[in-house]
Formats: structure tokens, C-alpha cells, sequence
């Protein structure tokens, strides 16, 4: 299957072309012609599955076709993001994929913790199609900068992490400010109850599409996981990037400060680290992202949140420091490796009190990843006599941290702190 075949106009083949799409994916070769017609789409893919060309590109030709009949610029299609790294990942490759379009769309890209006075200077005249996180698109409408009124189109994409990250409300705000004929599209890596609840209010008759393993894209991910005292991770890790001489690596915390911590501790061995975090400006996040990329770094420590735009072919791995809350944010961080067919490993660090909590998540992926230990850091508590085994930073998903959660968070990054490399 080709990609005019799908139905698309040799202008975005063109296109796709020219940044190295030949084949669809099977997520695009299911959901292009599905959106091409109109459909809504549930598509329950990864990260890395093609999933953003296999909605730019159809919703694209609809707005090319749909541009013949309008008289001024409006807003008609909405793509919802958790991040803005991913705003500005899914914003250039939709800018990228209409540059042989014989009419361009207007693209704005839109996300808080930067001033907003650029972004409402720059929806002066309107745009076509907004790519954005939910709570800058609030300010940006309250501040009548933008309507959605004549909307034609909407994606949720990675509707798990807006529903994570508490965009609930913000994004029945943005709902209540669309047309109600509109196309909806709703990507998500997993499918929890709330997530499946909010597709439920949205689709009308949607095509499900689900990826799980494609050959051209399943991306190939060895896991291992690695038993060690919890106050002996950043030696351990140190240890490990010493010997395997891994050229890249993005490590993941619980915590901004643990991601502070460690990456100083690392630097203090002679690595390359730096962390990745909300609390970091955009200067400095693009500024990490963009040494990471040439290599002038070897360690990203990343808390979830930041981590989740970073996309860097070739990333060969991915160490767990934290394990992830739940099982749908350990598929998340994995499928940062691997990408596009690229080989990976991700690596979790497993301490006794986290055993438990690492078999839910195997369970729910339905495997079992062996035990290893590596000689000179062997644990000293055995697992059978853990008691907590809820992670730190964390607490039940879906829920708000309880005191607990955060005594247990804040016991992390003392262990993190006293943690001598
Ligand atoms: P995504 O799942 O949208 O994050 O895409 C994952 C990666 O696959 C990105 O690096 C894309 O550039 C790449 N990609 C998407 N579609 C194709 C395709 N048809 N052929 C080759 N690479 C693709």
C-alpha cells in the first residue's frame, strides 16, 4: 500500500517524500483513508508509530479541499497536545508536510511558559490550524485572540498524558468552544478508564485502529532490569555508563530535583549530564534538547512530563532511576528508544520496595523482564521483605499524592541527595 493509494493528493506525497515517508505505517495506512472521509478515529498507539503524519497529513487535504469554499482564515483544525515540546514536534511536522501544498495553511503553534504576547501577535488575520497545550488555548480564547467556532476538525493527541497531567477540565472548556458537527481524532498509548470515557464523549462511530506490533515500526526494545540498593543508583548508573560506553542516554526521575541531583552527581564523575524538567526555561530546555541531539551531551535526566517531547532518532537508551507510576507511563518512556525502527534498551533500576510495583507493570505488558545484579552492587535489602512498593514521586495513577506519596517523594530525593556517586 502506497501513499496515493490512501487517497492522497500527490502535493503531500510529494511532501512526505521529501522528509523520508515512502511507505505508510500500518497506523497510517488504517487511519489515512478513515479521516480522508470524514470518520472520527480512535487510534490506540505509541509514540513512534507514525501516528502524527497519519492525522497531519489527511486533515492537511481536508483543509486544503475545505479552503476552496471559505472566504476568510479560521480556525479549522485543533490539535490538543500535553507538552510543548510535543506542540512544537507535531507543529513542524505539519508545517513540514504542507510545503508542497499549492495553498499553505497558517500554522500557529501555541503553549504557556513563554510570554504570550508573540503568540497573540501572531494570531492576528487567524490560523488554520492551531497545534496547542490546553491551558495557553484558554488564556489565548479568553483573551478573545482566537475562535474556534468554525472549527472543522479536532485531535486529541496522547489524550492519556492530557488526562495524566490534569487536563480534564481545561479540555471540556475547549470542547464547549468548538461545533459540535466537527471531526474528532483521539490518539492514546493506553486506554484507562478515563481515557476510554472521554473518547466516548467525543467519537461518534469511530474506525479503531490499534497498533501493537507493526514489522516496520515495532520498535525493537530489550529490557532489563537491574536489582540495586536505592541509594546506589547514581553509582551504579555512573558505573554503567562508564563501562558500556553508551553514547546516549536519557534517565528517568520522579522528581525535578532528583533529575538536578543526579545530573550533578554525574557531572561531579567526569559524564556529560544535564537534567530535563518543567522548572527549566525554554531556553534552556531547547538549549539541552538541541546538545543532547549534536552530543555534546551523554545524559538527559528527565522527569516524565519533560521528557515527553524529546524525540531523537537513535536513542539507544533509556534507564528507569524511578520506576514509572503506572504501567501506560513505562510503555511512554520506553518508546523513547527504539524509535522508527532503531534497536534500544531500556533499563530499570528495581530496589527492593519496588519490586512489586515492577510485576504489576510487567503483568500489565504481559511479560517478565529477568532479574540481573551487577557484581559490587548487589542489594542489601532482599524484595520479599519490602513493605512499600508504590514508586516515588507517585502515588495510585490517577489519583493526587497523598501525604504519603509525598513523604515517600520527598524520602526519594534524600536517598537521592545522600547518594554519593
Ligand atoms: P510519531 O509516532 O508520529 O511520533 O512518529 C515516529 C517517527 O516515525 C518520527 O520520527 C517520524 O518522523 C517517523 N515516521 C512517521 N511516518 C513515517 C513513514 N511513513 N515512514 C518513515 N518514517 C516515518
Amino acid at each position: 500500500m502506497s501513499f496515493p493509494q490512501l487517497g492522497l493528493i500527490p502535493a503531500l506525497v510529494h511532501a512526505a517524500g521529501e522528509v523520508g515517508y515512502f511507505s505508510p505505517t500500518p497506523i497510517q495506512q488504517a487511519a489515512i483513508p478513515a479521516i480522508l472521509h470524514g470518520q472520527d478515529v480512535l487510534g490506540l498507539a505509541q509514540t513512534g508509530s507514525g501516528k502524527t503524519a497519519a492525522f497531519s497529513l489527511p486533515l492537511l487535504q481536508r483543509w486544503a479541499q475545505a479552503q476552496r469554499h471559505r472566504s476568510r482564515r479560521t480556525v479549522h483544525t485543533l490539535v490538543l497536545v500535553p507538552t510543548r515540546e510535543l506542540a512544537a514536534q507535531v507543529g513542524e511536522t505539519l508545517r513540514l508536510l504542507a510545503l508542497r501544498l499549492p495553498e499553505r495553511p497558517k500554522i500557529a503553534v501555541l503553549f504557556g511558559g513563554v510570554s504570550i504576547n508573540p503568540q497573540m501577535m501572531a494570531l492576528r488575520g487567524g490560523a488554520d490550524v492551531v497545534v496547542a497545550t490546553p491551558g495557553r488555548l484558554l488564556d489565548l480564547l479568553d483573551n478573545n485572540a482566537l475562535r474556534l467556532d468554525h472549527a472543522r476538525a479536532l485531535v486529541l493527541d496522547e489524550a492519556d498524558r492530557l488526562l495524566d497531567l490534569g487536563f480534564a477540565q481545561e479540555m471540556q472548556r475547549v470542547l464547549a468552544a468548538m461545533p459540535s458537527g466537527r471531526q474528532n481524532l483521539f490518539f492514546s498509548a493506553t486506554f484507562e478508564p478515563a481515557v476510554e470515557a472521554l473518547a466516548a464523549q467525543l467519537l461518534r462511530d469511530p474506525l479503531r485502529v490499534e497498533v501493537e506490533a507493526a514489522p516496520e515500526t515495532t520498535p525493537d526494545i530489550a529490557q532489563r532490569a537491574i536489582e540495586v540498593d536505592p541509594g546506589r543508583r547514581t553509582q551504579l548508573l555512573s558505573h554503567l555508563l562508564h563501562q558500556e560506553k553508551w553514547p546516549r542516554v536519557l534517565v528517568f526521575v520522579a522528581t525535578k530535583h532528583a533529575a538536578e541531583v543526579v545530573a550533578h552527581k554525574l557531572r561531579k564523575t567526569g559524564i556529560a549530564a544535564e537534567p530535563f524538567h518543567g522548572m527549566l526555561g525554554q531556553g534552556k530546555r531547547s538549549q539541552v534538547v538541541a546538545d543532547f541531539k549534536a552530543r555534546r551531551l551523554q545524559v538527559v535526566v528527565a522527569t516524565d512530563l519533560a521528557a515527553r517531547g524529546i524525540d531523537i532518532a537513535q536513542l539507544p537508551v533509556v534507564v528507569n532511576y524511578d520506576l514509572p507510576r503506572s504501567a501506560g507511563d513505562y510503555v511512554h518512556r520506553i518508546g523513547r528508544t527504539g524509535r522508527a525502527g532503531e534497536s534500544g534498551l531500556a533499563l530499570s533500576f528495581i530496589p527492593a520496595d519496588g519490586e512489586a510495583h515492577f510485576r504489576l507493570i510487567e503483568k500489565r505488558q504481559g511479560l517478565r523482564v529477568p532479574r540481573e545484579r551487577i557484581p559490587g552492587f548487589e542489594p542489601t535489602v532482599p524484595a520479599a521483605t519490602a513493605a512499600v512498593q508504590v514508586p516515588s514521586g507517585g502515588g495510585v495513577k490517577g489519583r493526587r499524592p497523598s501525604k504519603k506519596d509525598r513523604l515517600r517523594a520527598a524520602l526519594s530525593v534524600a536517598a537521592a541527595s545522600a547518594d554519593t556517586p
